[in-house]
């Protein structure tokens, strides 16, 4: 059945009540619900209904496409001056020999490694140390161009940002524009946690705040330039907190059009100063996406983190509203798998991704980090697979 005729028959159906109906006949008009509406959907929407709702949503903005990139990591250092509470990451300062610290030079050898192959992305984004400055990264921008151009920069969030241009004494917009020229393409949506304040003072007080990582990304965008967006839930945080952090996303968004993706991100509780707390369960995974492509009427794309949540939840998630399930990673991100994630060496091959959307029956898209169209490998046939074909190609023999 088509999403059509699924969210149709929901709408027929005489059990449902007056506010859900309400909200599943916005959705199939393609308006927008309200704040009220979007907590009314986390404390009372089942799991199936949200599934149809956001579902229709994501057949009607991207078909049964789904985008995949591929990317590489460099996490420059898991040293931090920060203490987020959620954070399994950083090693403080006074821990230093469990850290590391890359060089410029050992962040260009990482850099080389990956010449001949075929990446079309660098991830560039760790913690915060006063070495790593405006002219540090300013020059490793600069290099890794000159190696090699048609490589997309995504690095450094509001968080590094904030504290760079603070210490170098420029402004949000001075600080934004050197960065744009050196090489910068966009922004990855890391460090928005929770933006209320409310939340945030608890559990990441001392780093900017949800008001400044707003404006950056407001100023990147005016400078014709695009984004992610994140949101770190299933902590201490309540729906109402969700909704405003949506909210504030979509307003911006409004304002600019310059984000690309929101990926919703799964508090982890292993190693950190929060881990008394418990993770929420799957189910809440896949109602938070379902929540957010129904909220989030003016993103085109909704991302499950496939380090973060599994493989076969990824895959689930393509039910929910999630479009984009990341890139093939190649091992090179320690942020999850140090915080109890699922996936302790994060890498897959292309083949591995292809089939994970090919095997929940979607189109499998590699896509550069604008969502330009590389391959579509609907139809493409692995060499491995086709080696395997010539088993299944055995003669039948009629009884
Ligand atoms: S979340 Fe980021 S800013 Fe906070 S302590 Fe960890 S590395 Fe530092």
């Amino acid at each position: 059945m088509s999403s059509t005729a699924t969210l149709e028959t929901l709408l027929r159906d005489p059990s449902l009540n007056k506010p859900l109906r309400d909200i599943a006949e916005k959705v199939a008009q393609q308006q927008r619900i309200t704040p009220e509406e979007g907590v009314m959907l986390f404390e009372e929407a089942e799991l199936a209904y949200l599934g149809i709702l956001a579902n229709y949503i994501r057949e009607q903005k991207q078909g049964d496409n789904t985008y995949f990139n591929r990317n590489f990591h460099i996490e420059p250092t898991n040293l931090c001056v920060y203490t987020c509470k959620f954070c399994s990451y950083s090693r403080l300062i006074k821990q230093r020999h469990e850290g590391w610290e890359y060089t410029m030079e050992d962040m260009l050898d990482i850099v080389y490694k990956y010449d001949g192959e075929p990446v079309t992305e660098v991830h560039i984004v760790g913690g915060v140390l006063p070495q790593y400055d405006v002219p540090f990264y300013v020059e490793l921008f600069k290099k890794i161009k000159a190696h090699r151009p048609e490589l997309h920069i995504k690095a450094l969030t509001p968080v590094e940002y904030h504290y760079i241009f603070k210490k170098a004494k420029l402004s949000y917009e001075e600080g934004m524009k050197i960065i744009a020229e050196s090489g910068v393409d966009s922004l990855p949506g890391g460090g928005a946690e929770i933006f209320h304040p409310e939340i945030r003072e608890k559990i990441a007080g001392d780093k900017c705040t949800g008001e400044q990582w707003l404006r950056l990304h407001e100023i990147w965008h005016q400078l014709g330039r695009r984004s992610n967006a994140t949101m770190l839930y299933g902590h201490i945080e309540n729906y109402s907190h969700r909704i405003h952090h949506l909210e504030e996303l979509r307003k911006l968004q409004d304002k600019t059009g310059g984000f690309q993706t929101f990926i919703p991100l799964k508090f982890r509780n292993k190693d950190n100063e929060m881990s008394h707390l418990e993770e929420v369960s799957t189910i809440e995974d896949l109602r938070n996406y379902a929540i957010s492509r129904i909220y989030l009427d003016n993103f085109g794309h909704i991302k499950a983190y496939w380090p973060m949540i599994s493989r076969s939840v990824a895959q689930m998630a393509l039910s929910f509203g999630v479009d984009d399930i990341d890139g093939t990673i190649d091992d090179t991100t320690k942020i999850y798998s140090m915080a109890g994630s699922e996936e302790q060496n994060p890498a897959m091959s292309t083949r591995d991704l292809v089939n994970l959307i090919r095997s929940v029956g979607r189109r499998p898209l590699e896509r550069d980090t604008l969502y330009n169209v590389i391959q579509d490998y609907t139809d493409f046939a692995f060499e491995e697979d086709k080696q395997f074909r010539g088993y299944l190609d055995l003669p039948v023999v009629n009884q």
